[in-house]
């Protein structure tokens, strides 16, 4: 195999597409697992549609999920005369023609040719003209198109997922390859960037197909050594119809502020049509270089199943090291307000303990924020059908009460010593623990779920714990009518 060279070739849009991040990552594997080099172009030709900011979301997104160019990156809008000199050296060598037809009368030959039911393509009217009217032309400044002049016969390629393509040339035209204000179309340029960046393969979206026999017409034009083409599957959403918002068709880095993880949103694109060849689904990225393969990319299309991925993102959350997640959580925690960076500095110990409390209950980053509200504050309102459940009875009221006396002897308050209290407590009054245990977690946290009950009270600490039960006390008290 020749050095492998691979790239993607994003245009800016406002956002990396999870299927441009997927393609990014396998081209990013198959350069790892073949020790090659990963590239970045950037096709910003489109001047209307491309600005800096657009640019600087792809470069983040890739940043974030640690699939940066091992190149600076190549920027096509800055290669215009070199896509030129390429398509002078068609026009030189007669493998492409000028045009100077006007777009109306191209249009009015297609519409007629339809109506006739002739194929409308192009009749190559300028590749015809006698050679002293194309030079008259030429002399005369006149503004053409340059096409390229296809041979007779069909146009194959050997792509490594999809197999052996085909396309007779008749269903193609003598397509342009540079408009009249001298610019590359985009199929020119692709091929003269590849070339030029000694791209090895090309690995992208099978939406492109149609673009590469176009594309290997150009290489052959220009007699160049072609790249092997990989056409990876679509991405389709839950309904096996395109991907839409509803699907989880959003940016990269939109998955970042949900919460995911980049790991888990790797490990779970990397599945969207490829797979190790055994079954497993948890995979460190060390794991999927090393098992790599194009031949193991399933050319059938992919489901993007959001569930699937919240799972995984479960699996990696319980997978990270407690105070790596609290760094992890710094923006969510502080966006919901429950904290500022420097409590998180400054009670460090509590952070780890709390995001070893609730890491096995948590999907998302975000689920801390949500389910993680009474570790940061007092004033959280009672959930209402806990209070119905647990709050109501007429003896709650005497049992908080003599529990928060015990509470208030317990020392050292820790795990052993609440346990084996609330046991002794319930012993006493000839209830189950659970009698005691429920009431407790409400007045503790406000809700009916959460982490180990003495675990959480141990952290939250006694004094915490004592302000609580007074507190559920109080509303028990004015709830119940007593
Ligand atoms: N700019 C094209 C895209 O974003 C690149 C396709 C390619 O990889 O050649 O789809």
């Amino acid at each position: 195999m020749p050095d492998v060279r691979v790239r993607i070739a994003p245009s800016p849009s406002g956002y990396l597409h999870i299927g441009t991040a997927r393609a990014a990552l396998y081209n990013w594997l198959f350069a790892r697992h073949n020790n090659g080099k990963f590239l970045l172009r950037i096709e910003d030709t489109d001047q209307a549609r491309s600005s800096q900011e657009m640019v600087q979301v792809i470069l983040d997104s890739l940043k974030w999920l640690g699939l940066e160019s091992d190149e600076p990156a190549v920027y096509q809008s800055q290669r215009l005369d070199i896509h030129k000199n390429y398509v002078d050296k068609l026009l030189e060598s007669g493998k492409a023609y000028r045009c100077w037809c006007e777009p109306e009368v191209l249009k009015q030959k297609q519409e007629q040719a339809r109506k006739e039911k002739r194929n409308p393509r192009y009749d190559r009217a300028c590749h015809n003209l006698p050679n002293e009217e194309k030079r008259k032309n030429i002399e005369s400044g006149k503004p053409f198109a340059v096409r390229l002049h296809l041979p007779e016969g069909e146009t194959t390629f050997d792509d490594a997922i999809v197999g052996e393509v085909t396309r007779k040339h008749e269903d193609l035209d003598d397509f342009i390859i540079a408009r009249s204000d001298g610019r590359a179309v985009y199929n020119m340029a692709v091929v003269v960037d590849d070339h030029e960046m000694e791209i090895s393969h090309v690995i992208r979206g099978n939406d492109h197909i149609s673009n590469t026999f176009k594309q290997v017409l150009i290489y052959d034009g220009l007699g160049l050594q072609k790249p092997k083409f990989a056409h990876i599957p679509l991405i389709l959403g839950k309904n096996k119809a395109k991907m839409s918002k509803r699907d989880g068709a959003a940016g990269v880095t939109d998955y970042a502020k949900m919460g995911y993880l980049k790991e888990a949103v790797i490990n779970f694109i990397a599945l969207l049509g490829w797979s190790p060849g055994d079954d497993r689904e948890v995979m460190s990225l060390e794991e999927m270089t090393e098992a790599f393969s194009l031949e193991r990319i399933n050319p059938a299309n992919a489901v993007f199943d959001m569930e699937k991925l919240t799972w995984m993102n479960g699996e990696y959350i319980r997978r990270t090291e407690d105070y790596k997640l609290v760094d992890l959580l710094r923006p969510f925690l502080v966006e919901a307000g429950l904290v500022t960076q420097l409590f998180i500095n400054s009670r460090w110990d509590y952070m780890v303990k709390f995001v070893g409390l609730l890491k096995d209950r948590c999907r998302l980053l975000s689920d801390f924020a949500s389910q993680g509200i009474y570790f940061f504050t007092d004033e959280f309102d009672y959930e209402e059908k806990g209070v119905r459940k647990h709050f109501a009875a007429p003896e709650v009221l005497d049992r908080l009460r003599q529990w928060h006396n015990i509470l208030e002897g317990i020392d050292p308050f820790n795990i052993e010593q609440l346990e084996s209290s609330l046991r002794g407590l319930a012993e006493k009054l000839q209830i189950k623990p659970a009698m005691l245990i429920h009431p407790t977690r409400l007045a503790i946290s406000g809700t009916t779920k959460g982490p180990s009950l003495f675990a959480m009270m141990e952290l939250l600490s006694k004094e915490k714990c004592l302000a609580r039960i007074k507190r559920a006390i109080g509303f028990v008290s004015v709830n119940n009518g007593n």
